[in-house]
């Protein structure tokens, strides 16, 4: 496997970066994961625009272009032979003091790790998954906006412990006004009637690239697809909810803090949706 680091492909073993790498000491940086299917990179261009913004909100000058950038994970890919593949894009501040400084960081450090990924065994695609609500909130009000996809992923990892302990794959984090906001790492879609409703960036969810395909996908499709603010009483009664992720793709949930979602299998529209997903995913990309 070859790594690609700071202008290197590197093997595994010596993809090392600096104990005083910022990203370490403080996890200061940016990151996005990114997918490719047969050989096609999904929705590359918005991982890259996110990335920069995200770069740019934190005052993080990446030090490729974009388009350099697209050509370093298309490379990354073809060194490692892999059509489907999970890409890992990593920047962060790079090398400096001890002390939180970031003036004292002379070049940010930039990684790129492309390997095969399946986050969850197929059969849980078939049968769908059970999660619960968990105490870790997602803070609206932080001087770092959701939309930053930083190195700070500390709340998230919190969410995976609770649903771990709690022997569910996944969980879900409200806001700080005890709003539905996301999971540990995908957005959430609930389905009631015709309507499907997936909660505002401004409660606190990171606007996924997946979710902005399924947006756009449902309304394609004739849905009522709306962006709401909603309680975990509408997930409870929901006929359908799902999870959505670059990692995830679509994960039909059939159990909600032990509520029994619709039949308590993946619904209708939750199959039609991830259905026109893997049909948009093999023809929807960059090369
Ligand atoms: N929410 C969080 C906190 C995430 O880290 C991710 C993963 O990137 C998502 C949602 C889903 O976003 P995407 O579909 O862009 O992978």
């Amino acid at each position: 496997q070859l790594i690609f680091l700071d202008g290197e492909f590197v093997s595994k073993q010596d993809a090392k970066i600096s104990v005083y790498d910022h990203g370490f000491l403080y996890g200061d940086g940016v990151f996005e994961g990114i997918r490719s299917y047969n050989g096609n990179v999904f929705r590359l261009e918005e991982h890259l625009v996110r990335l920069y913004d995200s770069a740019k909100s934190i005052l993080l000058e990446i030090p490729y272009t974009k388009e350099e950038m697209q050509q370093i994970i298309i490379e990354t890919l073809q060194k490692n032979n892999l059509k489907d593949g999970y890409i890992r894009l990593v920047v962060s501040r790079g090398v400096g003091n001890l002390g939180l400084d970031p003036f004292t960081c002379k070049r940010p450090s930039v990684i790129v790790i492309a390997e095969s990924l399946a986050l969850f065994p197929k059969k849980l695609y078939e049968t769908g998954i059970e999660i619960v609500t968990v105490a870790s909130r997602r803070n609206r009000s932080d001087v770092l906006s959701p939309k930053v996809k930083s190195l700070n992923y500390l709340n998230n990892i919190l969410v995976k412990i609770e649903a771990g302990l709690a022997g569910v794959p996944e969980a879900l984090m409200l806001n700080d006004q005890g709003y539905v906001a996301e999971g540990s790492a995908d957005n959430i879609f609930i389905v009631r009637g015709n309507k499907i409703l997936t909660p505002p960036g401004y409660v606190g969810a990171l606007e996924g690239i997946t979710r902005n395909a399924i947006i756009e996908l449902a309304k394609d499709k004739g849905y009522e697809m709306e962006e709401a603010v909603f309680t975990r009483h509408d997930v409870y009664v929901a006929d359908e909810v799902f999870l959505t992720g670059t990692a995830a793709e679509v994960i039909a949930v059939v159990k909600v803090d032990g509520r029994v979602v619709g039949e308590g299998v993946p619904g209708k529209v939750t199959n039609d949706l991830l259905e026109s997903f893997r049909e948009l995913v093999i023809k929807d990309g960059v090369k």
